[in-house]
């Protein structure tokens, strides 16, 4: 892999310097904040964690270079979730001090000015705050993103009791990113070898390096827990871009002995039943198609094989609540259905209140979002002799754009 050391960055701008290069350190492994991936790699609206991080220093205007720390046995997550960006990957160390210092040795003959050193698990960082941050570094030398002190800070003894009240006009939370000029930092992180320091400001402070604080946020928050993966996970989606979808359905069931039919889960009494491995609701399985299509999610053949026994005379709600289902797991949300019967008989709409409310408490739609029609063909073709019915179904969808 690029942690090997032979993939060396390389400069754009031959012959320049250039200006700001960036620090991602993603070689945690605690999967303290739930799942079964570090939370880097967790998904917050969709998208990985890390693809976010990377990607707010990836677009910045003044980052030339994105390095990112993983850890060895996570290359293959990694890539996958960086996605597209330009990053190149450098093995981690035994701690986070450590790790951050590997990234500053793969920089060394890009050789940038100024290195952003960020945590990948403050996905909410802005192009504001970093650019504030490296501002503060050029005029200070060394800055570090972070929040004023809003609670009161207590000191207590070992028995949990309050011995002071530390006044806190003075205080900060340090958060990242924290910006440095590059020889400095590598040089602090040469002498601070062997310690345990928390940050790369507590590694500069160590060296004698002046570190200014630079306005971070409370959005800037690190993932630890499984609460701040949550947290992060509403934040992501609020955020995220949506996009409606629509998709079309069409189904067709023969018409064979019976005494009556089911359409949009409603008994409906006729003089033939309709022939079919479930219950035959035409009407119920142009809409589960009309999901599945909205969703790009192939049919409802694929999903419920007709050679299955366990869709024998199954009730096709349980069809289109899969397709919800899935629907929901995209984080859409239906808008709308209209769904067309075509058949000459039996007459439908003495039962349109009827299917309207079954589709209702179905799909959770009000009846205003809910379209129910029928039609003849005017005697014409299969639906015009009575040898079936057919279903035609459309739906819009409010979806998470993450594709
Ligand atoms: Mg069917």
């Amino acid at each position: 892999m690029s942690g090997s050391m032979t993939d060396r960055p390389q400069s754009d701008t031959a012959g320049e310097r250039p200006d700001c290069a960036a620090v991602i350190v993603a070689a945690g492994r605690g999967v303290r904040a739930g799942g079964d991936v570090p939370k880097q790699y967790a998904r917050i609206g969709g998208e990985p964690v890390l693809r976010r991080t990377v990607g707010v220093f990836a677009a910045h205007p003044a980052v030339s270079t994105v390095v990112t720390v993983i850890h060895p046995d996570d290359e293959a997550l990694a890539r996958q979730a960086v996605g597209p960006a330009q990053v190149h990957f450098v093995d981690g160390g035994a701690s986070r001090q450590e790790s951050v210092c590997n990234g500053l040795k793969f920089l060394d003959k890009l050789d940038p000015e100024f290195v952003l050193v960020h945590d990948a698990a403050r996905p909410f960082v802005t192009e504001d705050i970093i650019g504030k941050c490296l501002e503060a570094a050029r005029r200070h030398g060394a800055a570090a993103a972070g929040v004023p002190m809003a609670d009161t800070v207590k000191k207590t003894d070992g028995a949990g009791l309050v011995t002071d009240t530390i006044a806190r006009d003075r205080l900060w939370r340090a958060q990242t990113p924290q910006a440095f000029r590059y020889r400095d930092l590598l040089a602090a992180h040469a002498s601070a070898a062997g310690q345990a320091l928390t940050d790369d400001a507590a590694v500069a402070e160590a060296a004698g390096l002046a570190v200014a604080m630079s306005p971070g946020s409370e959005d800037n928050f690190k993932i630890t827990a499984a609460e701040d993966l949550a947290r992060a996970d509403r934040i992501a989606r609020a955020a995220a871009p949506r996009i409606t979808v629509v998709g079309h359905g069409f189904d067709v069931h023969a018409f064979g002995p019976g005494d009556h039919i089911v359409l949009c889960g409603v008994r409906i009494g006729h003089s033939h039943g309709l022939e079919g491995h479930s219950d035959a609701d035409a009407g119920l399985h142009a809409l589960t198609d009309a999901l599945l299509g909205a969703l790009g999610a192939g049919d409802i053949g694929q999903h419920f094989p007709d050679s299955d026994p366990q869709w024998r005379g199954a009730a096709s709600n349980r069809f289109v609540r899969h397709a919800l289902g899935l629907a929901a797991a995209a984080d859409g949300r239906l808008v709308n259905l209209d769904l067309t019967i075509i058949c000459e008989r039996p007459k439908l709409q003495p039962h349109y209140d009827a299917m309207k409310r079954s589709l209702g408490d179905l799909t959770g739609l009000p009846p205003a979002r809910i379209g129910l029609k029928a039609t003849t063909t005017e005697r014409l073709g299969f639906t015009g002799r009575g040898e079936g019915l057919a279903a035609q179904a459309v739906v819009s969808l409010d979806l998470l754009d993450t594709v």
